[in-house]
């Protein structure tokens, strides 16, 4: 339902979790978070309110300057711990707010091909395609582009992979999807109050678009592959 992202400097759980917290309005059953640290991620997530998810992580803290949040509100699955997002398939780690409508065909035709899936998510069928994609030699970015071509329904991702240090992809079809911009720092979210307190410049990701984060730069394109140079625009109004 809410998604988070970070990459910059700073330690990314805390501005992750302030993200989360603006954007408890639209409802969710449970939450989780995932950083990278010198290549490898780790992931922390619990059932109902974000304050169960914080006391996880002040017993387990997590740490990194790189990160992606999720508040979820269950469309495919219970709620619960395993079907929280983030979801994790190999090296890529992500988080989905829509639903997947081909998900069963999808995930039938990874089991026969040897995956085992954590959740009964819709989401987590994502993260294995991409990993797939990664294990048959596609770059970061094409792995996602092609998986997206895979998928029908509604869509906005928020994709890490221990591949790939220090980069984050975005992707966006059906379900909002904002970056905020603020010097090298990025923020990602499905809604302007998560970005609002850190930057007041904005990029409205349209279907159909991603964007790729690395090192302290950003470029879009379509899903396609496209390149697009996108505008940023200045939200100047209060919340
Ligand atoms: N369909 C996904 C799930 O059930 C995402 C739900 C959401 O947008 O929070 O896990």
């Amino acid at each position: 339902c809410g998604i988070v992202g970070y990459m910059g400097d700073r330690d990314a759980t805390p501005v992750i979790m302030n993200g989360l917290k603006m954007l408890q309005y639209r409802g969710y059953d449970s939450a989780g978070i995932c950083t990278m640290e010198y290549g490898a991620v780790d992931i922390r997530r619990s059932s109902g309110k974000l304050s169960n998810l914080e006391r996880l992580l002040q017993l387990q803290p997590l740490y990194g300057t790189v990160g992606i949040g999720h508040t979820r509100w269950a469309t495919h699955g219970k709620p619960s711990v395993t079907n929280a997002h983030p979801h994790r398939a190999g090296s890529v780690v992500l988080v989905h707010n829509g639903i997947i409508e081909n998900y069963q065909m999808l995930k039938d035709e990874l089991v026969r091909k040897g995956h085992w899936f954590e959740s009964e998510t819709d989401s987590e069928v994502i993260s294995h395609l991409i990993d797939e994609n990664l294990s048959a030699g596609l770059s970061f970015e094409l792995a996602v582009q092609k998986t997206l071509l895979e998928l029908e329904g509604a869509y906005a991702l928020c994709v890490l992979s221990e591949k790939e240090e220090n980069t984050m992809i975005v992707a966006k079809s059906g379900s909002p999807m904002i970056v905020g911009i603020k010097g090298r720092e990025y923020f990602v979210a499905s809604d302007m109050p998560a970005i609002i307190p850190n930057t007041r410049e904005m990029v409205i990701m349209e279907d159909g678009e991603m964007a790729v984060i690395r090192n302290g730069k950003i470029s879009f394109s379509t899903i396609l592959g496209q390149e697009l140079s996108k505008k940023t625009l200045h939200i100047d109004w209060s919340l």
